[in-house]
């Protein structure tokens, strides 16, 4: 690598964690290998999580967020992909707290648990009642909450996944072709994300995140039957909205509606809140984080930082042994 070169350094991959959880235990980074011959097939099927973990510096915690969430729907995923349930949620919960402190991660980070076909079985065979085998790995990741950073957005030409298709609420690898189209199509042509519509020609989501707008003091998205992943950070940033007087309706939205929000942003647990400056090059608002993207940001930040008692029960400490519930 040359020194002194922040490109070549922010391209330096991370260096690995000690630890991943596979297979039903804790194991070093470098013994957890499969043939080289697995790697394809056996990704069909693969289904994921991504989850967050905020670091509270005055409690010296590792508070997870909205875990037992994140698991239900990992059960869910394997559910479509009709793999049998290696491991309740109980045992991935206590994995994860293992594996956070096994890694010794004492700042925001990142957990993905991946579930795929076990016993060598390939994906494209049918083949009810497989057992998934899990890996879950974890990293660093800074948040990026209130770095008021807008993102300059396109409608993609690409149309999302529909239920008869590939189910868009499954948080599934192969599903993540469908993203990568659009959000490959968004760089290509100088924008930072892309918005995708559904085959009924309504508002989806982003390509990895789902969709606010603010139009005359009321939010709205679109519903879940809207081809959406049903993203627990839309489910939190709805409920919290709520609480802050701001009207929420859930109902279908034109593209052209994006054209004339207030406000606008992209939500989800790796992009976390994120301000849309701009759709097709029509400026969204005056330009500017509005006001209840900001105050939503505001709010969502203490509740992640641990600072709203209301909304503990959001999140799953790593290190305290007593008071986790049933998770
Ligand atoms: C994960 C994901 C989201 C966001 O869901 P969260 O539960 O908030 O992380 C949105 N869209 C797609 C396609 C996703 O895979």
């Amino acid at each position: 690598m040359t020194t002194g070169d922040p490109k070549a350094f922010a391209q330096t991959p991370p260096e690995h964690p000690p630890y991943l959880w596979w297979a039903g235990r804790q194991v070093p980074w470098e013994s957890a290998t499969v043939h080289v011959t697995q790697v394809g097939w056996t990704a069909i099927s693969a289904v994921f999580e991504g989850i967050r973990a905020y670091w509270n510096e005055e409690r010296q915690e590792l508070n997870v967020f909205r875990l037992e969430e994140h698991l239900k729907r990992f059960a869910q995923s394997i559910r479509f992909m009709r793999m049998a349930q290696t491991y309740s949620p109980q045992q991935l919960t206590q994995a994860i707290r293992e594996l956070f402190r096994a890694n010794g991660l004492r700042e925001d980070a990142y957990c993905q648990p991946l579930a795929y076909m076990g016993r060598s079985v390939p994906g494209y065979l049918a083949a009810d009642d497989v057992p998934s085998e899990v890996f879950i790995t974890t990293r660093a990741a800074p948040s990026n909450l209130g770095s008021a950073r807008l993102l300059h957005c396109c409608v993609s030409s690409w149309v999302r996944i529909s239920d008869n298709v590939m189910p868009p609420r499954a948080k599934a690898i192969t599903n993540y072709q469908n993203s990568r189209y659009v959000s490959n199509e968004a760089r290509i042509n100088g924008y930072d994300a892309g918005i995708i519509l559904n085959d009924q020609g309504k508002v989806a989501e982003g390509a990895y995140a789902c969709i606010v707008i603010v139009r005359d003091g009321v939010a709205a998205t679109p519903p879940r039957s809207a081809g959406i992943l049903e993203s627990i950070t839309l489910a939190s940033v709805l409920e919290l909205l709520g609480e802050m007087g701001v009207p929420v309706e859930v109902r279908d939205i034109d593209r052209t509606e994006l054209y004339v929000a207030d406000e606008a942003f992209l939500c989800g647990t790796l992009i976390e809140i994120a301000p849309i400056g701009s759709v097709d090059r029509y400026q969204v608002g005056d330009g500017a984080m509005g006001p209840v993207t900001r105050a939503l940001e505001e709010r969502f930040t203490r509740v992640v930082r641990g600072q709203d008692p209301g909304r503990s029960h959001w999140l799953t400490p790593v290190h305290e042994s007593v008071g986790v519930g049933p998770r």
